[in-house]
């Protein structure tokens, strides 16, 4: 769970197209288009990545006019079902296994039994299944 409280910027007279926000964004929040980095507001948790790695400083953290809280409800789902399903991940439900949105195995297990359907996971749903997958090939 995340509460996010920032959102990335991009400075259009700035960016130079390259992409390499693009590869970095964990959530498919940037996207390139005509040359421009464009930022998907409701999709980006913050993580700074783009930020970090952008070579003309064309982005900037703003803060966000709300806050946007990134989660789901494991209370939702069975506990069983989450123990299941994070025992064949090899990962504890409490075990943080994406920084960048401060998820826990038993958050993503309980998205999976869910099948995604939370509006607060849609914004990290190519990062887990990059995750998921890896653990299942
Ligand atoms: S801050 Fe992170 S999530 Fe947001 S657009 Fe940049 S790389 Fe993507």
């Amino acid at each position: 769970m995340k509460i996010v409280n920032f959102c990335a910027q991009v400075d259009e007279a700035k960016c130079q197209g390259d992409k390499l926000c693009e590869q970095v964004c964990s959530t498919g929040a940037m996207e390139v288009i005509d040359k421009k980095a464009r930022v998907q507001d409701e999709m980006c948790v913050a993580c700074t990545r783009c930020f970090d790695r952008c070579p003309v400083n064309a982005i900037t953290m703003v803060p966000r006019d709300q806050p946007m809280l990134v989660a789901t409800s494991v209370q939702e789902v069975d506990e069983a079902e989450v123990r299941e399903l994070c025992l064949k991940a090899y990962r504890r439900p409490d075990e943080l296994v994406c920084i960048c949105t401060g998820t826990y195995a038993g958050e993503f297990a309980a998205a999976i039994i869910k099948e995604m359907s939370d509006r607060g996971l849609v914004s990290y749903i190519p990062h887990l299944f990059k995750w998921y997958f890896k653990q299942f090939p």
